[in-house]
């Protein structure tokens, strides 16, 4: 079978690479799609300088292969299945896996092709194997079940806001992961949910894929009033110190991510103790944040959300043009796969 490496900046090839027999346990995939997300972006520019690596972690496909010990079992995947792939090793017995904290596993993440490769997902190929317990069912086209990895962050990040139908809700940052924290708090009910960024063409996209309001960051409090969740999706300097400002008394500030590492924000104490504030930070998903993200693609609730969210495809032989498409241009989210 086929994977994509990426063996230095701007530098991608497919490489052969064989799969052993499928364990009792697992499911063969055929990947049918398989979205480039920031981290594969930063592989490519050399950001992030790890080579050679196999990426490609926002994978679906369908079951064209069960292990013996899962074959027919009610709830497991079956032959001709498209499901979506959780490729986030969580290993159950460390800490936070015990505490169902699963998304902060301690267990070194990644594993080898068998050329000593790094494997950081490595769904960019045209078969994986996976534990059967990683494998969620969707009933969707094949690209909105490849948005299943970020829909399950977005829907974990939500749940841990704890936020409520009727809440007034502010997203900061109208790029891909903000406009999916829009998808998925509106269809919990979240209202009215506005967006914040400085991009004034990002703005307008948002207003028509339904949000409340929009406002540039220094406004936002003006505009949208006090909010019950904010969700910081762009980490840029000032931000988190703006939503603890946006946020209203009670309510919670998520920062989801994409911060410098080393950025710092001064928060006033007294002010989270008198006001209640919450301040929740998100890194990924758990297997209930798969099963509700699966849910909601599978019923067509967000649909329309994905769909405006796919900016270009191709397919797997042209993964190359695919990676230079996503670095340099504006995009939501470029899907690879033979399968589209
Ligand atoms: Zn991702
Ligand atoms: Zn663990």
């Amino acid at each position: 079978m086929k994977v994509a490496v990426v063996t230095g900046p701007g530098a991608v090839e497919l490489r052969d690479e064989q799969l052993g027999p499928l364990a009792p346990d697992d499911l063969a995939i055929g990947i049918a799609a398989c979205g480039l997300c920031t981290m594969e972006r930063r592989l490519f520019t050399g950001e992030k300088a790890i080579y050679p690596v196999a990426p490609g972690h926002e994978a679906a496909g369908h079951v064209v292969e069960v292990g013996t010990a899962v074959r027919g079992l009610p709830g497991v995947a079956q032959i001709g299945d498209l499901v979506a792939v959780d490729l986030w090793d969580r290993c159950g017995v460390c800490r936070p896996c015990r505490r169902g904290r699963s998304a902060v596993c301690t267990r070194p993440q990644g594993a080898q092709l068998s050329d000593g490769t790094i494997a950081m997902g490595a769904g960019l190929a045209d078969f994986l194997h996976i534990p059967a317990r990683n494998a969620y069912r969707i009933d969707a086209p094949v690209e909105h079940a490849a948005m299943g990895e970020p829909v399950a962050c977005a829907v974990h990040s939500v749940r841990l806001s704890g936020l409520h139908a009727g809440d007034r809700t502010a997203i900061v940052g109208a790029g891909y992961m903000g406009r999916l924290h829009l998808a998925v708090a509106r269809a919990h009910g979240a209202a009215p949910v506005g967006l914040i960024d400085v991009s004034a063409e990002r703005l307008a996209q948002a207003r028509s894929a339904g949000a409340g309001w929009t406002s540039e960051p220094d406004r936002a409090l003006e505009v949208g009033g006090p909010q019950d969740v904010v969700f910081v999706t762009a980490g840029t300097a000032g931000a988190v110190e703006r939503a603890v400002d946006l946020v209203a008394d009670g309510g919670t500030v998520v920062l989801y991510g994409a911060f410098p590492k080393d950025l710092a924000a001064r928060i006033p104490a007294d002010a989270v103790h008198h006001r209640e504030i919450s301040v929740v930070g998100v890194l990924n998903q758990e297997p209930e944040d798969w099963r509700t993200a699966a849910g909601l693609i599978s019923a067509g609730t967000i649909a329309s959300d994905l769909d405006a969210l796919v900016t270009a495809r191709f397919r797997l032989a042209d993964v190359g043009a695919a990676f230079a498409h996503a670095t340099d241009n504006p995009v939501f989210r470029v899907i690879v796969g033979n399968r589209l």
